[in-house]
């Protein structure tokens, strides 16, 4: 008989995906099998192997509510067939989670599980709202309750006059469709209408939008604010301790701003990681790959000869990755680099140098091939020297042209990588694009704009979608989008991640 496998029954956390405990992060990148549903952000489904299988038992518009057993039945087939099996939930799993009913269900077919906790929605959104729960003056209980306890039922089964005699801070799940009603027992039991409360939706993401009012006028500034679920209510004294003033999350400068990055999916973390930080939602649309060159023979004649460039030139941060890639295959030690010069277009692409500590002795000042040629004929170094240029596919025949023709340099080019476009209906979030829009796109190279613009066709926004800004890193990336009339908002001076993350929080804020 074959081995059985395993069901591990995982908090996803609140939403924001950061909020997810190491050991959710650990399990969902090594199942075999992935049960979701709506609440966990689909970012977690990007954690899995290639082979993972991601089964959808989320509602979903146009497409029945898989019933509760139909669920059990997955998790104890799968498992059964020797599958390692991560039912993902919103929050915590034990929190309005229908847990019970899964364990039971395993135990009964006997397959062993596991339950990994996570951050329930009422403490995240509490925390990322600046709200507290508790004060040591006024708030001393925190009540969990649910408005209902599923979509079908139509009655409140809390019986919230009672807990009008509570006090301290009740914290309502699914609140929202019944919240006059919760409201007005609220009010019937005896709890002032003049008590703090506060509504909180999609909290910790950048969506989040909170309401604070007193009581008896938090249905209407709901409805004004248009705030729908997934939402958490609180009431209680404690919450209006802080008022609107700690109101860090959303705050931050780019906070629920939609920006796309073009970029290759590796290399964009950086640029995501800080853009996120200060509060923006990154959509990642790869509309180029980059791929290693394979001319072999030409390489070891290059590095075999390395000791005889006086400058080295680079035209992007992907030629200078792969070289000192390549460099430490073929010597293994940083002192072969020799007494090489380095000159590079743009900032990103010196700070490759930067991190192994060589000096780049030239960044053009305006990042074109063009400017980088200038600077170094304005050095006086170049006549009969050996220079080498490290290129891509897509460039730069002007720069080896005037190195030899102004400078009276000896050029040797060496292609390390090719761009090659990607096909932008593989991206995971082209949905998410297409539907809502963006408020920026951001162009890293002609290559990225040159692929955008032979597949916009598949890139046609829907009719209730924003429309995003074109944003680019220098000249030529600008010069492609204009000669495709694509109107450039933002562009960098200096192209580098920092220069355009300080132009995007200017013209957003
Ligand atoms: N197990 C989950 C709760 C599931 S019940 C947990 O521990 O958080 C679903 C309800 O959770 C929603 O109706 C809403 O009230 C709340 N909720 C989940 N995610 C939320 C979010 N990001 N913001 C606000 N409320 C959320």
């Amino acid at each position: 008989m074959s081995k059985k496998g395993m069901v591990y029954l995982v908090g996803a956390g609140p939403g924001e995906p950061k909020l997810s405990t190491l050991r959710a992060k650990e399990l969902i990148e090594r199942c075999d099998v992935l049960v979701f549903d709506n609440l966990a952000n689909p970012e977690l489904r990007k954690w899995t192997r290639k082979e993972c299988i991601q089964i959808d038992v989320g509602k979903s518009p146009g497409r029945h509510t898989v019933e509760q057993r139909d669920i059990e039945k997955t998790l104890v087939e799968h498992a059964a067939s020797g599958s390692m099996v991560v039912r993902l939930k919103g929050g915590d799993p034990f929190v309005f989670g229908r847990c019970a009913e899964e364990m039971l269900a395993l135990d009964k077919a006997d397959i062993a599980y596991e339950v990994v906790p996570g951050v329930t929605a009422a403490l995240a959104c509490a925390g990322y709202a600046g709200l507290p729960l508790s004060h040591r003056e006024c708030g001393s209980t925190i009540s969990f309750l649910t408005g209902h306890e599923d979509l079908t039922k139509e009655e409140l089964r809390v019986d919230f006059s009672k807990f009008a005699q509570v006090g301290g801070t009740l914290c309502i799940y699914m609140g929202m469709s019944k919240l006059e009603e919760i409201v007005e027992k609220l009010l019937n039991g005896g709890m002032s209408p003049d008590i703090p409360s506060a509504v909180v939706s999609n909290g910790t993401l950048p969506s989040q939008k909170k309401i604070i009012s007193s009581l008896k006028d938090l249905v209407s500034s709901t409805k004004n604010a248009g705030l729908g679920a997934p939402a958490i209510v609180f009431i209680g004294n404690a919450i209006g301790r802080t008022g609107d003033k700690a109101n860090w999350f959303e705050k931050r400068p780019l906070f629920g701003r939609k920006l796309v990055l073009t970029r290759p999916t590796g290399q964009v973390s950086k640029f995501k990681k800080k853009l996120e930080q200060l509060g923006a939602e990154v959509i990642e649309l790869p509309l180029i790959k980059i791929l290693p060159s394979e001319d072999k023979k030409l390489i070891a004649e290059v590095f075999a000869g390395i000791a005889t460039y006086e400058w080295a030139v680079f035209t992007s941060a992907n030629g200078a990755r792969e070289f000192m890639r390549l460099f430490f295959l073929a010597y293994g030690d940083i002192r072969s680099f020799g007494p090489m010069r380095i000159a590079c277009v743009g900032e990103s692409t010196a700070e490759v140098f930067r991190n192994h500590c060589l000096e780049v002795e030239i960044v053009a000042e305006k990042s074109t091939a063009e400017n980088l040629a200038k600077d170094l004929v304005a050095t006086d170094s170049l006549d009969s020297a050996n220079v080498l240029v490290v290129t891509g596919n897509r460039n730069r025949e002007v720069l080896v042209q005037m190195l030899e023709d102004i400078g009276h340099a000896i050029v040797d080019t060496l292609p390390l990588y090719e761009t090659d476009f990607t096909d932008v209906t593989d991206a995971v979030d082209l949905k998410k694009f297409r539907e809502l829009g963006a408020d920026a796109i951001i162009f890293t190279s002609s290559s990225t704009a040159l692929s955008y613009i032979e597949q916009e066709d598949d890139l046609v926004l829907g009719p209730e979608a924003i429309k995003p800004i074109i944003c680019s890193f220098g000249p030529e990336t600008s010069k492609t989008l204009s000669e495709n009339e694509l109107t450039v908002e933002l562009e960098c001076a200096n192209p580098s991640i920092e220069d355009m993350t300080s132009r995007l929080v200017k013209y957003f804020s």
